[in-house]
């Protein structure tokens, strides 16, 4: 539940593992939805409407999910009529790097940003794009796929169809595979070398280093294509810190063209697990009004 000052007054999480059906997890939702009114002595007509962030693309006008990649069952799912019928309040529904962004631009690490990209980086290596304030979808409600960017001709095949896509890079089940090989460890975690890189530990730092370089070559083809003013870098190995992040802006000024490494700042999110809520209401706000 979010105050329409974006003051977050609370929460609840569920593992969709444990709804193998949609309808039941939406049922579930709803019940938490009426326990959190109750508590709050609201009832539903206070409440403007239900922001939804789904991972993967989503038809924002249709409210339908086109697929979930990583979650089995959401195949061309009407979400909005059903969520609706079930909730009885308005529903927004969008992918969850877009309601990322969303709040980053608005309140977070894009404050004053006009042109922004978002990227977080997890399993999945997701993007978005924000053009004069404003997210930019594309044809089909499906732009801003960072992780999909091939950034070799003839890498490893990928979940999406592609090649040599950035995600098969810097995914975190690739890096953490190529970190248990060049460590000969195979109870390292990310974390750990994080932290060993922090020591100053020369093979963890490498490690990080390569991860920048393969991040910033991918950013060097989105920052020559659309010359934002800021990309806002989020999720699990974001947390790598200064390594990472100045690995990433070296490659991306070595590499871009001048005029467009000049005007980008390449900076982490602020909001960390609170975006995808924000982005959430602030979609209902933004579309409700
Ligand atoms: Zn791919």
């Amino acid at each position: 539940l979010v105050y329409s000052n974006n003051r977050i007054i609370s929460r609840e999480r569920l593992s969709t593992k444990s709804f193998p059906k949609r309808d039941q997890l939406l049922k579930k939702v709803n019940e938490i939805i009426s326990n959190i009114l109750q508590d709050k002595r609201l009832q539903r007509k206070d409440v403007l409407g239900i922001g939804v962030g789904l991972p993967g693309p989503v038809d924002f006008k249709k409210g339908l999910v086109h697929f979930l990649p990583n979650i089995s069952g959401w195949k061309n799912f009407p979400i909005k009529i059903r969520f609706r019928s079930i909730a009885k309040l308005p529903i927004f529904a969008d992918n969850d790097v877009n309601l990322v962004a969303l709040a980053e631009q608005r309140l977070g690490a894009g404050k004053k940003s006009h042109n922004m990209i978002c990227m977080t980086l997890g399993t999945g290596v997701g993007g978005a794009v924000i053009i004069d304030k404003n997210l930019y979808r594309g044809s089909s409600f499906s732009a801003g796929e960072i992780g999909h960017i091939p950034i070799t001709e003839n890498g490893p095949a990928c979940n999406c169809g592609g090649r040599g896509c950035l995600e098969s890079f810097v995914g975190n089940k690739y890096i953490l595979k190529k970190a248990k090989a060049r460590f000969k460890n195979h109870k390292i975690t990310l974390e750990k070398i994080s932290l060993l890189a922090k020591a100053g530990d020369f093979k963890a730092r490498n490690f990080w280093r390569e991860v920048g370089q393969h991040i910033g070559i991918a950013l060097v083809g989105v920052i020559n294509l659309l010359n934002p003013d800021k990309v806002v870098i989020g999720g699990g190995i974001a947390r790598a810190g200064a390594i990472l992040f100045d690995e990433i802006r070296k490659t991306v000024r070595l590499r871009a063209m001048p005029t467009q490494a000049r005007a980008v700042k390449i900076v982490k999110a602020k909001l960390g697990d609170d975006a995808g809520i924000l982005g959430a209401s602030i979609l209902v706000k933004e579309n409700k009004l």
